[in-house]
């Protein structure tokens, strides 16, 4: 709730429209308090006083009524009765929404005809013809103006419910064997009420203005009752030699409205689901760099070098070392295995190196990604996104996420194919084609034209991976790209990267938390713990003989074919929070070769440069190993 008073306060136009509608509303609930003189009585021996006349700040009106008092006591009215309005408008229209949309089928059809009829009619005939049916006066005014406005909330609550009643939490919630009652009002509303409240605060001022309007007419309040839009009404014969009493309620009409719709709209930015998290704070196009150490130099001349990168995320006060230093290079035609578990900082690496890091609440605190010889890090935004897809490409590990959804594949191939190489879109739809072959999609010349849920899983990581293809990169970074699938397509998948590589001579960078993926493609591997690289080298001898106890910890977890019963040994314990990482070894909590030197200083990474680099003191021996 805090949040949402420092989203709004943020906005300026917004914060004055809550102090101009709260002075407003603070003078209606004081005015019975205030000493004014009767609105209601007349004395026509002061008729048209003009204003800041002697008793009567504002001026009487055409009876000598005070205009003061009139207005203060028509502006308590008209707020009421328009907030009456749009509380009755919204809860009624926010229940038949959500009736319609939650049941559907027929009931949603009838009440939805039943809405559309409803707002088949111009809006302010309706209104009329409901107060002519009801007899003029404020009570039924009020009615009118809240009947005509159910459809607008009902419509739009209806759309929204649609949307929630088929997501997997609400089917949850059936399987659990709640109520349908319980579900509306345990799952659904909890979603709605903010869409209620929007869509509330930005017609509470339009209500206001069609009471007045009823009242001008002279259906609503009845005289001598004032309320803003009777005030005009009776003004109106005297507007040209008596201006001021039509001018008093037009300005607090205006200003009412006007605060209202202001603040009406930064209620909608700071409560709106979708923006809350972002909007008013959009991340930028590329990742924050704050390198305060100089920028180490590359260590060889890879493709991709990276050196020493540390990223963090910086929430409120609090700092998440996600990534701590990790020094990785590929060749042209290599295959690097990163491997860890769940937030060990594997995403975050390979998204730094292009700045694909939201930010906030990102920042790259050090090292270098040296392409070919130029530091990526800290390159301006056009440098990345010539580079981005062109030369640097990622698969990420849900297709059906990254995919769009109403767009064909092959109009996001295509898409993918021109955003670098502005071709004739025939030609580009050819490639498109001709990617889906290569990415082994049968009937490629049909499949271009399906849509991504028309596909299976393994299909759309098809077409991920085509897509990364479009422009030819050197390097893909694939990240989890299997993790979703069965094993019989992930193997497909894998064969096929292994395949594209050789023909290609394309560097990956594969992510994953499964050894036996590594073993299959990896020429050498990387283990991160707790954001750092833990231990590098070869598959082959990474895979025969661990050095790290996490690596041989981490392999004891997968199970084997064929090599009888075996107790799996999960590693006990958790990773350690990356906003409070101990001194020294990351892992030593949870390390069944702890010794109390493991706990006191940093552990570098050693090892011949080409062989098997670990951050241990007490690495692992094939002695060791048999007895862990
Ligand atoms: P993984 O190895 O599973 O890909 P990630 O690279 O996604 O792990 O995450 C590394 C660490 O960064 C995790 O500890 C995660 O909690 C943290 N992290 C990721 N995104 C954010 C964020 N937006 N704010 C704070 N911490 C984050
Ligand atoms: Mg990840």
């Amino acid at each position: 709730m805090s949040g949402f008073f420092r989203l709004l306060a943020r906005n300026r136009l917004a914060l004055a429209g809550l102090i101009v509608m709260g002075l407003v509303v603070l003078l209606a609930l004081l005015t019975p308090l205030l000493p004014l003189a009767d609105p209601d009585v007349t004395n026509t021996a002061n008729r048209f006083k003009p204003p800041l006349s002697e008793g009567a700040l504002l001026g009487t009106d055409h009876l000598g009524r005070d205009l003061l008092s009139r207005l203060m006591w028509g502006t308590r009215l008209s707020l009421a009765v328009g907030f009456a309005a749009a509380v009755i408008a919204a809860t009624l229209g926010a229940a038949i929404g959500i009736i319609a949309g939650f049941y559907g089928g027929r009931t949603d059809n009838v009440i939805m005809r039943g809405v559309d009829m409803l707002m088949a009619f111009p809006y302010i005939l309706l209104a009329l013809a409901i107060v002519a049916a009801l007899g003029p006066g404020l009570m039924n005014a009020l009615i009118a103006v809240a009947a005509v406005n159910i459809p607008f909330f009902a419509r739009n609550i209806r759309g929204i419910t649609v949307g929630i009643a088929h997501k997997e939490f609400v089917d949850a919630a059936r399987l659990s064997g709640m109520t349908d009652a319980r579900i509306i009002a345990t799952e659904v509303l909890p979603n709605v009420v903010p869409v209620i409240v929007i869509a509330m605060s930005t017609t509470v001022g339009w209500m206001i203005l069609e009471t007045a309007g009823l009242s001008f007419l002279g259906l609503g309040s009845q005289p001598p009752q004032a309320d803003l839009g009777s005030m005009l009404g009776e003004a109106r014969s005297a507007l040209i030699t008596n201006p001021h009493t039509s001018v008093v309620p037009g300005v607090m009409i205006l200003i009412i409205v006007m605060a209202i719709n202001l603040l009406g709209d930064g209620v909608r930015d700071a409560l709106d689901p979708r923006l809350k998290s972002g909007a008013l704070s959009r991340p930028m196009p590329t990742t924050l760099v704050d390198r305060s150490a100089p920028v180490p130099k590359p260590s060889d001349d890879g493709l991709l070098s990276i050196t020493a990168l540390e990223t963090q995320f910086r929430v409120k006060d609090r700092v998440y070392r996600a990534v701590g230093g990790v020094d990785l290079h590929v060749e042209p035609g290599e295959c690097l295995g990163i491997i860890g578990e769940s937030g060990s900082g594997k995403s975050v690496t390979a998204l730094s190196i292009m700045g694909l890091v939201a930010s906030p609440p990102g920042v790259i605190t050090g090292g270098a990604a040296y392409y070919r010889g130029d530091d990526l890090i800290g390159a301006p935004y056009e440098v990345l996104r010539s580079l981005r897809g062109r030369h640097v490409a990622y698969i990420f590990q849900d297709p059906l996420a990254t995919l769009h959804p109403l767009y064909t594949v092959g109009d996001q191939l295509i898409e993918a194919v021109r955003a670098h190489h502005p071709t004739p879109r025939a030609e580009a739809r050819v490639r498109a084609i001709s990617l889906l072959k290569s990415v082994r999609i049968p009937n490629a010349e049909q499949r271009i034209d399906s849509y991504p849920h028309e596909m299976s899983g393994g299909m759309r990581q098809r077409v991920g991976i085509a897509m990364a293809l479009a422009n030819d990169p050197d390097i893909i970074i694939a990240d989890e790209p299997t993790t979703a699938l069965d094993v019989t397509v992930q193997a497909q998948i894998l064969s096929l990267l292994n395949d594209l590589r050789r023909e290609r001579g394309l560097a990956i960078i594969f992510i994953t938390h499964d050894f036996g993926v590594v073993a299959q493609l990896c020429d050498r591997v990387a283990v991160m713990y707790a954001g750092r690289i833990v231990e590098g080298g070869p598959t082959d001898t990474i895979l025969n003989a661990p050095a790290h106890p996490y690596t041989s910890r981490l392999m004891a977890c997968v199970p084997e074919l064929g090599q009888g019963r075996r107790v799996l040994a999960a590693i006990p314990g958790l990773p350690p929070a990356v906003d409070n990482l101990p001194t020294g070894c990351a892992f030593a909590d949870r390390c069944h070769k702890v010794q109390p030197a493991c706990r006191t200083a940093d552990i570098p990474l050693s090892g011949p440069s080409d062989g098997n680099r670990v951050r241990c003191i007490f690495p692992m021996t094939a002695s060791s190993e048999a007895s862990a």
